[in-house]
């Protein structure tokens, strides 16, 4: 993951680490810290973070106890792992707070444009060509996948989206679809397997674009990807801009290669 830390030994550590630099993203905080714990720590910084800045702080505990997730989110933390830390689920947490991160951003940023100009709604990216299409996407985290049908939907994609494996496939065995995008981790069938039913099944999606939403583009994934039939990488963390521009790119491809829909978007462009 390319990241940049900080550490810090006690919870003192960590708020005087939160006061020097004001572009953390994220805050892994460590429950169980001598002279300062976790909890305290974490009412500390949201007692001192300016408006409109809520940097994420997931706790990490060594003992899970009844009730520990509810002290934690009550004292200001948003998400909750228990050691030992099963290392993919762990990052799989860790590219989603980041990419709710630069969504939350893209939000902030159009909401400023929107004051700036009265009564005009400022749209979350900027405006692009004219391909549409209807697009399934699969993701099990709820906030990223609200987000991204969201900017999907702005930029007047139709999306039909599901939280898990399972549910998505059963949709692309009844509807046809234009470009299909699959959270790579998911409880149940995560994106690999979906995209391998998909393109096994022969059926309306054979040929469907297929995007896998990843933490990373790496040999290993390379060399599942032409056996699962995976076209392109998502890499988590990934911003609104950078979710359209690989749907967009796949759509005019896809366009592109069908005559009579390339015939189409000459004549209504
Ligand atoms: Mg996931």
């Amino acid at each position: 993951m390319d990241c940049l830390f900080l550490t810090a030994r006690d919870g003192y550590e960590a708020i005087a680490a939160f006061e020097s630099e004001p572009k953390i993203d994220l805050i892994l905080m460590d429950c169980q810290m001598p002279r300062m714990g976790g909890l305290e720590a974490s009412r500390e910084i949201r007692r001192r973070e300016p408006p409109g800045r809520r940097v994420p702080i997931i706790a990490l505990t060594a003992h899970a106890m009844r009730g520990d997730r509810d002290r934690c989110l009550r004292s200001g933390m948003d998400d909750y792992v228990t050691k030992p830390i099963d290392p993919d689920s762990f990052r799989e947490m860790v590219l989603n707070w980041l990419t709710q991160v630069r969504f939350s951003e893209t939000r902030k940023a159009a909401a400023k444009r929107q004051s700036q100009v009265d009564n005009q709604a400022s749209p979350l990216v900027a405006a692009r060509g004219k391909v549409r299409g209807r697009i399934l996407a699969a993701e099990d985290n709820d906030v990223l996948r609200e987000f991204a049908v969201e900017v999907l939907e702005e930029a007047a994609f139709d999306v039909d989206s599901f939280e898990d494996g399972a549910m998505a496939l059963t949709a692309a065995q009844k509807n046809p679809y234009d470009l299909v995008l699959l959270d790579g981790h998911m409880p149940g069938k995560a994106g690999f397997a979906v995209a391998q039913s998909i393109r096994e099944g022969n059926g309306k999606n054979a040929d469907v674009p297929v995007i896998l939403i990843s933490g990373s583009s790496g040999p290993h994934c390379e060399s599942d990807r032409s056996a699962a039939g995976i076209d392109d990488f998502l890499i988590k963390p990934y911003s609104p801009d950078q979710l359209l521009t690989i749907v967009e790119r796949w759509l005019n491809r896809k366009h592109a290669d069908t005559p009579e829909i390339a015939e189409n978007r000459v004549r209504v462009s």
